[in-house]
């Protein structure tokens, strides 16, 4: 059954383009063109057929599309994945923690927002106990049941934390996670503010796990927001 996406977004060539591509993708594409109408086809969704997930703009005629974030996230925990010109990191992290799966600063390529759209379309698909248990990533391998971490096919060995923190990761390669959600798992929320632990350990697992810890493949930086674990080549 072919997915159903909602698309909200005022600039009628992003959407022609958008709705073209995600339909050869076999996406159903639904299109919004302002918060109203984004509105009004959820509403009126609501009584038969739901969405899988929303790609949202912010900047529309009407307001701003993080007033639908906010609104959505209170009724479903259908994915959205946040489209927008503005790249301030205060913003992405309000997102993030508002309950957004992702962000994609425009211009972007077609090919990062459907990779986008899989993870996100992947990581909600999955209940609690079918959450990504083994990462494969090119020479990187975490096993999560056997605590196990390979690179090239060898065991590294891991401290605790560093392994915390790595699961943590695994848990949601693929999506961006805040600093604020790392240090609140792995360390505890009493710790949000230590960011120095995070910026120490991350150094320590690349150090571990990256061929060249100058041009990371695997644990990836989100400038100012936070870190993204490369996706999954597999899906076990
Ligand atoms: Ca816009």
């Amino acid at each position: 059954m072919s997915r159903k996406v909602l698309l909200v977004e005022d600039d009628r060539v992003l959407r022609d383009s958008l709705r073209e591509a995600l339909s050869i993708e076999g996406y159903e594409l639904k299109t919004a063109a302002s918060l109203a109408d984004a509105r009004a086809q959820l509403e009126h969704l609501a009584l038969g057929q739901s969405i899988d997930l929303v790609v949202l703009d912010l900047g529309l005629p009407d307001g701003d599309g993080q007033a639908l974030l906010s609104q959505l996230r209170h009724t479903s925990s259908t994915p959205v994945i946040v489209i927008s010109a503005r790249d301030a990191e205060g913003q992405k992290i309000q997102l993030l923690d508002q309950g957004a799966d992702d962000y994609l600063v425009k211009p972007f390529g077609i090919g990062e927002l459907l990779a986008r759209m899989r993870v996100a379309l992947r990581h909600r698909g999955h209940s609690a106990e079918r959450a990504l248990l083994v990462y494969r990533h090119g020479p990187l391998e975490a096993d999560l049941r056997a605590r196990k971490v390979l690179l090239s096919k060898v065991e590294v060995h891991l401290t605790p934390t560093e392994y915390a923190l790595l699961a943590r990761l695994v848990r949601q390669a693929g999506q961006v996670v805040t600093h604020r959600q790392l240090l609140t798992d792995v360390w505890g929320a009493e710790h949000v503010d230590q960011t120095h632990y995070l910026r120490l350990y991350m150094g320590q697992l690349r150090a571990k796990l990256e061929v060249d810890t100058a041009d990371p493949q695997h644990l990836l930086t989100e400038p100012g927001v936070g870190y993204r674990l490369a996706e999954s080549d597999t899906t076990d």
